[in-house]
C-alpha cells in the first residue's frame, strides 16, 4: 500500500510507506510534524483505520490526474478542425483505454490521506456527499458504516 499524506500546514503531498516503527512524517516543504499510527493491517495492505487520524470512513475514485484530460481535450478540440473530429474520437478512444488502465486511490474523508493500491478496495464505496459534509463540517463519525439512502 502506498500512502501519501496532505500536509495539515501547507497541503502539500507528502509520501509515505507504511511501517510499525514509523510515529511521525515531517513535511519536506514546510517542515511540519504529523503524527501517525501504522497496524499491521497497513502493511499488509488492508486499510480498515485511518494512520493520521484514526477514522475509518473513506471514498475511492479514479487515480487521474485532471489536469492532464483538460490538456488532451484542448489539443484534440483544436485538431479537430483540420481533422473533421476524428481527433475527438482518437480522444475518446484513448481516455477509454486510460480509464480502465487506470487504478484507484482511497481517500480519507477526514484528513484526505490517499491510500493506493488497498486490497479491501472493493469494500469501499465511492464519493457520498452526504457523509463528506457531516464529516468535514460537522465532524460527524460515521466508524466506517456506509451511510445508506
Ligand atoms: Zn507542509
Ligand atoms: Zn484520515
Amino acid at each position: 500500500m502506498e500512502v501519501q499524506f496532505t500536509c495539515e500546514e501547507c497541503h502539500s503531498g507528502i509520501e509515505v510507506i507504511p511501517s510499525l516503527e514509523a510515529s511521525k512524517v515531517k513535511c519536506s516543504v514546510c517542515e511540519h510534524v504529523t503524527g501517525v499510527k501504522f497496524t499491521p493491517d497497513h502493511l499488509e495492505g488492508v486499510l480498515s483505520d485511518c494512520p493520521s487520524c484514526s477514522r475509518k470512513d473513506f471514498y475511492k475514485q479514479k487515480d487521474f490526474n485532471r489536469k492532464v484530460g483538460v490538456g488532451l481535450f484542448i489539443i484534440a478540440a483544436i485538431l479537430s478542425i483540420w481533422t473533421y473530429g476524428v481527433s475527438l474520437i482518437v480522444l475518446w478512444l484513448f481516455d477509454l483505454f486510460l480509464f480502465s488502465k487506470i487504478g484507484n486511490v482511497v481517500i480519507c474523508y477526514k484528513c484526505n490521506t490517499n491510500f493506493r493500491k488497498v486490497k479491501n478496495l472493493p469494500s469501499i464505496y465511492g464519493f457520498n456527499h452526504e457523509m463528506h459534509d457531516r464529516i468535514v463540517y460537522s465532524d460527524h463519525n460515521f466508524e466506517g458504516k456506509q451511510l445508506e439512502h
